[in-house]
């Protein structure tokens, strides 16, 4: 995932898995003198959560020297994630849609400013799995090729991206949080209730309670279904959005119809 030289930007929640790979990747780079790390935290405006989650991600950061960078929905699209989840109530989609889309945009916006190479994500296993699922509950099979452990693009604008957690388990890295005293934030998001993925987490680990080590096999079966789908499937090809100019595979990008929709 990684080369010697790396300028790495984690993506840093003050969650416990961005923490954990946060300290993990600190103690690896030191190995590599040409390598350097950063985090990026993006603050979505999520009053009475995102501030508490800051201050820690930023407290830990101080403890490892290691450079923040923080960007804000507000400052990028000009409304706050509470501002937009008021503006599009009833709409039908959840907080988590409009969330996800305008995360990435601004990950990559702080990337970009870090001048860094790669971007860091702390996914995990199960985070994988159930992204798989949603791509098929939402109808969205093709999107299974591009979410895979490790994204590059050939369009420069894109920053690649990295998930170095990708076959660790939630809770062994809540478990490595807790053995190691990192401290991180650990009331839920407000929003996150809403999502049908807090109903995929609970229903998988129902399932690995009853049937140890299929979280595993599922994700193998979907590593082998991701090198198919990719052998077969032609890389879609990116162009500039109409409005932002920002790649995307449609004439207008997500971000700028989220936009529009909030006008
Ligand atoms: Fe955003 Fe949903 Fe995550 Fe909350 S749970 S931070 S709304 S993606
Ligand atoms: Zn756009």
């Amino acid at each position: 995932m990684f080369q010697f030289d790396d300028r790495i930007a984690v993506a840093v929640s003050g969650g416990k898995d961005s923490l954990s790979l946060l300290h993990i990747l600190s103690k690896i780079e030191k190995d590599f003198p040409k390598s350097s790390l950063c985090a990026i935290t993006v603050d979505e405006g999520i009053e009475g959560y995102r501030d508490e989650a800051i201050r820690i991600a930023a407290e830990n950061c101080e403890m490892l020297k290691i450079d923040q960078i923080t960007v804000s929905f507000k400052e990028i699209y000009g409304y706050t994630l509470d501002e937009i989840v008021e503006k599009t109530r009833n709409k039908g989609l959840t907080p988590c849609a409009y969330c996800g889309v305008l995360r990435r945009r601004a990950l990559n916006i702080a990337a970009k400013k870090a001048n860094a190479d790669k971007i860091a994500t702390a996914h995990t296993l199960d985070d994988e799995i159930q992204t798989f699922l949603l791509n098929l509950f939402h109808g969205d099979p093709l999107r299974i090729v591009r979410s895979g452990p490790k994204f590059t693009s050939e369009n420069p604008q894109l920053t690649p991206r990295v998930k170095p957690f990708c076959e660790v388990l939630e809770r062994e890295s809540v478990l490595y949080a807790y053995v190691k005293g990192i401290k991180f934030q650990e009331m839920p998001c407000p929003y996150a209730g809403e999502a049908l993925r807090n109903d995929m987490r609970i229903h998988l680990n129902r399932l690995e309670e009853k049937h140890p080590g299929i979280k595993y096999t599922l994700y193998r079966s979907i590593e082998k279904i991701r090198e198919l789908m990719t052998s077969q499937i032609e890389e879609t090809q990116l162009r500039s959005c109409r409005i932002c100019g920002e790649p995307t595979t449609s004439e207008i990008c997500q971000v700028c119809k989220i936009l529009a929709e909030l006008e």
